[in-house]
């Protein structure tokens, strides 16, 4: 499988670093006050041509697929050491907007050309406070009234709750049990009867809000279904551009952690000498750059095997993601251990690296429920129910 990057995405590659770099004086502002100018860094992505990069051209998209998007991801993430500037990208290309495709050409029209454009931002919504993992088990109900639904339920962890207007909710259709009732629906912030709230504080990923959406009686025109029930595998594949998005912050922040202990270590002296020169921490940056070269490969084969180059398929993508949440904490620790007692301090980035990291293991899906995947691929014979 050959990866050489093709001069347009080289291009896409390198303006993706440009705004990376260009953000990364001020991420250190967002993670301490836990909030950021989204609008502007939303704006800032915009000018650098990084909105729609997977999205068709008759929707005002850049006809991109998996592996355009990934590669602007790890880009940003590593450049800018910051979870937040891909969010851009995510909310106008990622699994939000890539389930839009999957819909009927009247919820595409309503909304797709202003996601697209960056006028609007998609979140993605849905974990509950008792369906997480167990999304099938997920107990918001639409249930159709005229022309219709009504929602009713609890949405939590909603990432940009506090700034962008529309949530692809995942609901169960008029109480169809299991995961054949469950489908996705576009949700307005705005809507009478959502209530957005503040949610959790995060020791990382911070700056704006993975809040809690609450849905009462809240009335969605019947033209807002993006997918009905009995098509969850379908929903599933769109999905898994969240997983590859997962997969371009591990290897962008694996990178970054290993920036950080690299110029570290050649700074620092102990005993005379730069740190670098002690031949365990040299081969420790050996082991971190084998494991992020290894993850690239995964990462890569996961959208370079993409289904119609735009939704990754499961199997690849689920070995990366788990591969990825395994090593990335590893490195961005082994990076924090190589900077001593400094590490730690809030005057060194490698310790808000690291928190990113930890917080976002089980960010678009526990490595266990991972594992079970993988498993159950290997011993079909010896699938059993995780209920
Ligand atoms: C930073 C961050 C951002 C997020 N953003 C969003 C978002 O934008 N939208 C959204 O909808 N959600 C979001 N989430 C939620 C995320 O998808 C869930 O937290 C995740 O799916 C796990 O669900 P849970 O927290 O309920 O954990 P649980 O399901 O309670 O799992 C806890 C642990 O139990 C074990 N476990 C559970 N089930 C199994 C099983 N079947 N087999 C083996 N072990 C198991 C695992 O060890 C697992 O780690 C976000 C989460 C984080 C941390």
């Amino acid at each position: 499988m050959d990866f050489t990057l093709t001069p347009a995405q080289q291009d896409l590659q390198q303006r993706a670093e440009a705004v990376g770099r260009s953000l990364a004086e001020e991420v250190r502002q967002w993670d301490e006050s836990d909030d950021a100018p989204y609008a502007e860094i939303f704006q800032r992505l915009g000018a650098a041509g990084l909105f729609g990069v997977c999205m068709p051209t008759e929707f005002g998209g850049q006809g991109g697929g998996a592996m355009e998007y990934l590669i602007v991801v790890e880009a940003l993430f590593r450049y800018s050491q910051s979870w937040l500037p891909p969010e851009p990208v995510f909310c106008t290309s990622g699994p939000g907007p890539s389930m839009f495709l999957l819909g009927d050409d009247a919820v595409k029209d309503k909304y797709l050309h202003d996601i697209v454009a960056g006028k609007r931002g998609c979140n993605i919504a849905l974990t509950e406070p008792d369906a997480g993992s167990a999304l099938t088990h997920l107990s918001t109900t639409a249930v159709r009234d005229g022309d219709s639904y009504i929602l009713n339920g609890y949405k939590s962890f909603v990432t940009g709750s506090n700034v962008n207007d529309l949530n692809a909710t995942f609901v169960r259709f008029d109480d169809i049990p299991g995961a054949k009732g469950i489908g996705a629906v576009v949700v307005e912030t705005s809507m009478p009867g959502v209530e957005i709230r503040r949610g959790p504080v995060y020791i990382g990923d911070r700056g704006i809000h993975h809040g809690d959406m609450v849905l009462t009686d809240v009335r969605v025109p019947a033209e807002n279904v993006i997918v009905g029930p009995g098509q969850f595998a379908r929903l599933m594949t769109a999905f898994n551009l969240e997983r590859l998005h997962n997969c371009g912050f591990w290897l962008g922040f694996s990178q970054a952690a290993y920036d950080e202990a690299s110029a570290y270590t050649q700074r620092r002296e102990a005993f005379g000498k730069p740190i670098i020169d002690f031949q365990s921490v040299y081969h420790s940056m050996a082991d971190m750059w084998v494991q992020i070269e290894a993850l690239r490969l995964l990462a890569y084969r996961a959208a370079a095997t993409a289904i119609d180059g735009r939704f990754p398929r499961l199997a690849e993508v689920t070995q990366a993601k788990l591969f990825g949440a395994t090593i990335g904490p590893q490195i961005s620790l082994k990076a924090m251990e190589l900077h001593g007692g400094y590490g730690p301090t809030t005057d060194f980035a490698i310790q808000r690296i690291h928190r990113d990291c930890v917080t976002n293991v089980v960010a678009g899906g526990a490595p266990a429920v991972l594992r079970n995947g993988v498993a159950a691929g290997l011993f079909p014979h010896r699938k059993f129910s995780q209920a």
